[in-house]
């Protein structure tokens, strides 16, 4: 994560009125001393941080910018590994005063591969059909605040899955059903702007909350999710879900979005 100062000055640049940060939880100490599965299997941007200096670091930014700031993690999500989830769970406690939202990311299919690495597919039902179950037991898992960029898979696999509106309403339906925000991911936009349009419709016609979410890794991005607000109002929606030590508010989108 770059300095939190540089990028809440940069979001509030960009038009965002309230930022989360949401670090990738193997970027904390007491995580990568914990769960050896995310130290051998992600790359680290920068250095580890204990929980306190992240929190710290948060704090930090806050006053640099008229803005609200929050922190919240993004977890990993593996459903199918309950040991892992629990002893994750208990290492981030994600019911500690301290964390605004939580955010739940399915980066690794059944067979461990990354959803975003090289792949060849004949045909993409499959992968998709695996990427959208683990998602909707991600979010029915009771876990996570808001479910991330559920389109990703389509770094990696080109094209679209003939059912891909049905598999994402199956997604969209479970969000509804659990309570978990969707969501609508300023890095998928640029990359695979026809499946987030897809993604947009699904959480329209499933009347899912859709969360906005930059993915910025460095300050120029931050504020990217709000290029997708006239998609979202071509749909009918009109506010998106924010998060309060992981309470859920509905605000209006903004209106100087483009
Ligand atoms: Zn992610």
């Amino acid at each position: 994560m770059s300095d939190a100062r540089t990028m809440a000055a940069a979001a509030a640049a960009n038009g965002v009125d309230t930022i989360a940060f949401t670090e990738h939880a193997q970027h904390l100490s007491e995580v990568r001393d914990t769960i050896a599965y995310l130290v051998s299997r992600w790359t680290l941007e920068g250095q580890p941080l204990a929980r306190q200096a992240y929190l710290d670091a948060i704090s930090d930014a806050r006053g640099v910018a008229p803005i609200e700031v929050r922190v919240g993690l993004e977890l990993d999500a593996r459903p199918l590994h309950d040991d892992y989830e629990r002893a994750l769970e208990q290492v981030v406690d994600p019911s500690a005063p301290a964390w605004d939202v939580i955010v739940g990311s399915v980066h690794v299919l059944s067979d461990d591969s990354g959803i975003e690495e090289t792949r060849i597919v004949d045909e993409p039902t499959g992968v998709w059909r695996d990427y959208a179950e683990l998602q909707v037991a991600a979010a029915a898992s009771g876990r996570y605040d808001v479910l991330a960029h559920p389109v990703r898979l389509g770094f990696s696999v080109p094209g679209q899955p003939p059912n891909l509106s049905k598999m994402l309403d199956e997604i969209t339906r479970a969000a509804v059903r659990h309570g978990v925000a969707v969501e609508v991911n300023g890095n998928d936009m640029s990359v695979r702007p026809d499946l987030v349009a897809a993604l947009i419709a699904s959480i329209a016609r499933e009347g899912a909350w859709a969360s906005l979410g930059s993915d910025a890794h460095v300050p120029a991005t931050a504020g990217a999710a709000l290029r997708a607000v006239p998609f979202l109002r071509r749909h009918g929606l009109d506010c998106a879900a924010i998060f309060r030590r992981r309470g859920l508010e509905l605000v209006p989108l903004p209106s100087r979005a483009d």
